[in-house]
């Protein structure tokens, strides 16, 4: 049978795509090759969030074709994800040896495609066609095969999508509008993987908060009613009056309720979620991280800015006070929650006082670790048309100042775990130096320790005995066995 290579650019949504999408393929049959240039198929599951990362796909496309004429005549090519998706046919008119071009509804067709193209039934295919439920069919896992190892760690989509349009992002055009899974069909793709072996699951999708907002969440026969969240803002003010508030009693939003349903599976040690939005943490959200144990004291809250003007003009739908009221609560409730955030550097208009603000809000917060991206206009967004872009140099500069805070904050966050005793899961050996094995705090550190292949899949206590950049050092004579 056929070898394919699958390249991933991008997010860990695209990331989960490609492993659904190589384990399909595996299971009709086909083997994962280790490189293009032994690939019967080369497929580049693409990114779209920057112009340059579309760029970049283009460019190895380039070359891998270029390459393969010479050395594997009759290899095909394909692109898949959000490229694919906005781009098209417009693909194939400028690198005419592409063979298939694979939307972000498409990612289960590819095995499909790919038999016709190799039987030589169709010369190319390009679908980028909206497809009702392809929400539900990235499923499969590649747990014990070539690329993964005995994983402990698994990552589950739970919806496809997003319907909050903020001005400087591509996603809502690339993948849609929100579509969910539904809470059976999720639960029993993760009782499978912890059979297998998993021991933390991470529910996955653009904005897991907003999971179930639109749609029927228990459709499975004899599952509660459905019930329909039209907006999780409704669950945030214990005083606003709310369809959602019965007699005073918190209602549970869909998202908390599929928690509650993962949390139930015996075997499950952890659960985590990526990417939430800061205006899906509701009192019910909150409050479930103090009641279940499982859902680990870790939330990744992207902020953007700390400027409410700039906020407004990102349409994020909430403000500084709102947001610092959530990190409060979170908190309040999960004393030492690990607690991580993206921010946007240079935003169309964003004066120095904004800045400021951003600064102040770091400092207020104390991030235990930050993401920062440097503005750059992105086409067909509408901040790409905004007036006031900014001069690179002033975003440079920026980024430079507030990477140099987020750095200072975090080495103070980390230091104050040495000489501490902590529960990390063991991953498998370290990415940097696979001599020794690396493990993950609940609040979502890396811990690095003189470990054996045999403690994979332990939950450990490690005594901390160091700090490197954002990592932290266990002594393993003090492993706990
Ligand atoms: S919430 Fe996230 S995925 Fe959705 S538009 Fe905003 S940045 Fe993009």
């Amino acid at each position: 049978m056929p070898s394919v290579y699958i390249k991933t650019y991008g997010c860990q949504m695209n990331e989960r795509d490609s492993e659904a999408v190589a384990a399909q393929l595996v299971a009709k049959g086909y083997s994962l090759a280790a490189s293009e240039h032994v690939a019967d198929v080369v497929l580049l599951n693409t990114c779209s969030v920057r112009d340059n990362a579309e760029q970049t796909a283009l460019n190895k496309m380039t070359s891998v074709i270029g390459l393969g004429k010479k050395e594997r005549p009759g290899q095909i090519y394909g692109f898949m994800g959000c490229m694919a998706q906005s781009r098209g046919k417009e693909l194939i008119d400028r690198l005419p040896d592409v063979d298939l071009v694979l939307g972000t509804q498409k990612f289960h067709r590819a095995a499909e495609y790919l038999d016709e193209l190799l039987a030589g039934k169709r010369e190319r295919i390009v679908d980028t066609a909206d497809e009702q439920g392809s929400e539900g069919t990235i499923k499969e896992h590649l747990l014990n095969g070539a690329a993964k190892d005995k994983a402990v760690t698994a990552f589950v989509s739970i919806m496809q999508g997003c319907n909050q349009y903020c001005t400087f992002c591509i996603v809502p055009y690339t993948r849609g509008e929100e579509r969910s899974r539904t809470i059976p069909d999720i639960v029993a793709e993760c009782r499978q993987l912890v059979a297998q072996g998993v021991k933390e699951i991470t529910l996955l999708g653009q904005i897991v908060t907003s999971y179930g907002r639109r749609g029927d969440v228990w459709t499975a026969a004899g599952s509660e009613a459905p019930r329909r969240f039209q907006d999780a803002t409704e669950l945030h003010d214990a005083k606003a009056p709310s369809p959602l508030r019965s007699a005073g009693a918190l209602q549970k939003s869909a998202f908390v309720q599929l928690i509650e349903a993962v949390h139930e599976i015996e075997g499950l040690e952890r659960i985590r979620f990526t990417s939430p939005h800061p205006k899906g943490y509701g009192d019910d959200l909150v409050e479930a991280y103090a009641r279940l144990p499982k859902l680990v004291e870790s939330a990744h809250l992207p902020v953007q800015s700390g400027s409410d003007r700039v906020l407004k003009l990102m349409h994020r739908g909430y403000t500084r006070a709102r947001y610092l009221e959530v990190i409060r609560k979170l908190r309040a409730a999960r004393p030492g929650i690990g607690i991580t955030s993206d921010i946007i550097v240079g935003f169309p208009g964003e004066t120095e006082a904004d800045f400021e603000e951003t600064l102040s809000l770091c400092r207020e917060v104390e991030f235990d670790n930050a993401y920062l991206f440097k503005y750059s206009q992105r086409k067909d967004t509408p901040a790409a048309a905004m007036p006031d872009q900014l001069p690179e140099p002033i975003i440079e500069e920026r980024h430079a100042r507030l990477l140099e805070l987020i750095n200072e904050i975090g080495k103070r966050k980390y230091e104050t775990f040495v000489g501490r005793q902590t529960q990390i899961l063991v991953e498998g050996p370290s990415r940097k130096n696979s001599a020794r094995m690396s493990g993950r705090t609940r609040c979502n550190k890396i811990v690095i320790f003189d470990g054996s292949e045999r403690h994979r899949g332990q939950l450990l206590d490690v005594k901390i005995t160091r700090v490197g950049s954002f990592t932290l050092y266990g002594d393993p004579a003090i492993v706990g066995l």
